[in-house]
């Protein structure tokens, strides 16, 4: 209840274009969810992306860094990457690899009154951030050649099937985990080992395996049999884009990158310049990272509590912003969410 304990202390960093004002209202509900009796709030706004490269010349300043060390959660709006001149750091990037994470989260799960081309469907994708084919490692073969070399390693990979194992527990117990061991037999050995060592302490958990080929198929034919899955960076990378198409697109999709010591929330969409400053973008992606995040610091329950007051304005027709077909304003929808926090509380 309010008043017990210390205050959580968020460190919000809005970004630029629509993150501005999808951060902004995943804040009201945040503060929604203090007066409904939860936890209370100490938020201080930090600054990263283009306008940060603007102001201070840095895309990333070190004060923020060091806020999102220091903070319970980390709220991210998106960051104009693309405007920041080629040899700075990308900032996003940087925050990465400042806070240490391992394994990118994102929950695919339908709504209602939100079309799903599969029907119903509720999966955690936990996708390996460190290695895999994204390890940066390439390199040209003669003049008509490149390689990629695809890095997989005992211990990234036990780390992101730990998570995904806890994961797991907190949802439906069941791990599938991806790979193409015929086609690469000794990288994906070692994950599959790497993985199913872990999965043998996790007794509770069940765990399959699955090729990534027929494991797209069957996310499109019966979504409804996976809970949690988990992938090397590549292959988490494509997955997690299927399970947010088939949960009803971008609008919606939240996600949290966490390691061992730090974690932060975003949704996945980026800054959207083409809606940008009109206030009309959709805050529900931003919403339900906010519900993420309360579940990563403990808050079971009031996750809960959001991500239902969603579904309810979603259930009730609205008020939606043009990208789920309505007319309604990010405030708007902010509102109704809030209002539903409160009601359900
Ligand atoms: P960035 O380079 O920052 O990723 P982008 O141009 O790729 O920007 P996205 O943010 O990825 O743009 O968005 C892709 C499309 O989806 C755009 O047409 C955008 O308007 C739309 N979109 C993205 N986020 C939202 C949102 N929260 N509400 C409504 N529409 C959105
Ligand atoms: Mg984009």
């Amino acid at each position: 209840s309010p008043g017990q304990g210390r205050p959580v202390e968020i460190c919000v960093i809005p970004g630029d274009g629509v993150g501005v004002e999808v951060i902004a209202a995943a804040c009201r509900v945040l503060d929604a969810v203090t007066r409904a009796g939860g936890p209370r709030w100490v938020r201080t706004e930090h600054a990263a992306g283009y306008a940060a490269y603007r102001e201070t010349g840095e895309p990333l300043p070190r004060a923020t860094v060091e806020a999102a060390q220091q903070a319970d959660g980390v709220l991210v709006g998106a960051m104009d990457a693309a405007r920041i001149p080629g040899g700075l750091p990308q900032p996003i990037r940087a925050l990465r690899r400042e806070l240490e994470t391992v394994a990118s989260l994102r929950r695919c799960r339908t709504l209602p009154g939100v079309p799903a081309p599969s029907g119903p469907l509720d999966v955690m994708v936990v996708r390996e951030l460190t290695e895999g084919f994204y390890a940066g490692v390439e390199y040209p073969v003669g003049n008509d050649g490149a390689c990629a070399v695809r890095v997989v390693t005992r211990e990234a990979s036990a780390r992101a099937a730990r998570i995904a194992l806890q994961c797991a527990r907190e949802r439906s117990c069941k791990v599938t985990a991806v790979h193409k061991r015929g086609a690469m037999p000794l990288t994906d050995s070692l994950f599959l080992t790497a993985v199913s060592e872990q999965a043998s302490s996790f007794p509770d958990v069940e765990y399959e395996t699955k090729n990534v080929d027929a494991c797209a198929m069957e996310m499109v034919r019966a979504p409804q049999a996976f809970d949690t899955i988990l992938c090397t960076n590549a292959f988490g990378d494509i997955l997690s884009d299927l399970a947010a198409g088939l949960a009803g697109g971008l609008g919606l999709a939240a996600s949290g990158c966490v390691g061992d010591r730090w974690a932060y929330f975003e949704p996945l969409h980026g800054t959207a310049p083409d809606i940008a400053g009109q206030g009309v973008a959709n805050p529900l992606a931003a919403i339900l990272s906010a519900a993420l995040m309360l579940a990563h610091l403990g808050h079971h329950s009031w996750s809960t509590v959001v991500e239902e007051s969603v579904a309810d304005v979603l259930g009730a027709g609205g008020p939606l912003t043009a990208d789920l077909g309505g007319d309604a304003t990010t405030s708007d929808v902010a509102g109704a969410v809030c209002r539903r926090v409160v009601a359900r509380a």
